[in-house]
């Protein structure tokens, strides 16, 4: 396995509660470096845009006024396979279904509000990180 990036956000519920310490936390015992990260409030085309693979699902205009409800922190994250080991680190998109001990089965309050965003591949993580993030803000 390589070291490799992933693109992070810790979403509003969790800003809300005052956890982004907590959620970082546990990314990095999970074994994943935090060489970007940034606090922003994002704009409702930025949200459109970076989920645009979802604009056909039933809950796309929920999910845009979800993400933009409130501060967000984005975070570039590195370590041995990280694509998977932070998704590992998550749990499931529902925490209903998430494993014991993942950020969402620990914070997530709904399907919707549910604490974090991992990238699913690396192609993605690349597209998500130079969607937020200049080669210059990432000290790894
Ligand atoms: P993310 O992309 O945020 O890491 P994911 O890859 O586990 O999560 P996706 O299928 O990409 O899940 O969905 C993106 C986000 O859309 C979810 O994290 C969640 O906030 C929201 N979402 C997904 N499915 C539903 C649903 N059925 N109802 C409401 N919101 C949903
Ligand atoms: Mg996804």
């Amino acid at each position: 396995m390589a070291v490799t990036r992933t693109f992070s956000i810790i979403k509003p519920d969790a800003t809300r509660r005052n956890l982004t310490g907590a959620v970082t936390k546990m990314l990095e015992d999970g074994g994943l470096r935090v060489v970007a990260s940034k606090r922003i409030q994002m704009r409702k085309e930025q949200a459109e845009g970076f989920y645009g693979v979802h604009k056909e699902r039933p809950f796309f205009n929920d999910l845009v006024a979800f993400m933009t409800s409130g501060p967000v922190v984005v975070q570039v994250l590195e370590g041995e396979d990280a694509v998977a080991r932070n998704r590992e680190i998550m749990g499931a998109t529902n925490p209903a279904d998430a494993a014991e001990g993942t950020i969402r089965k620990t914070f997530a309050e709904s399907i919707e509000a549910n604490s974090a965003h991992g990238s699913d591949s690396d192609e993605n993580a690349k597209i998500e990180i130079d969607f937020f993030f200049t080669a210059d803000e990432i000290v790894g």
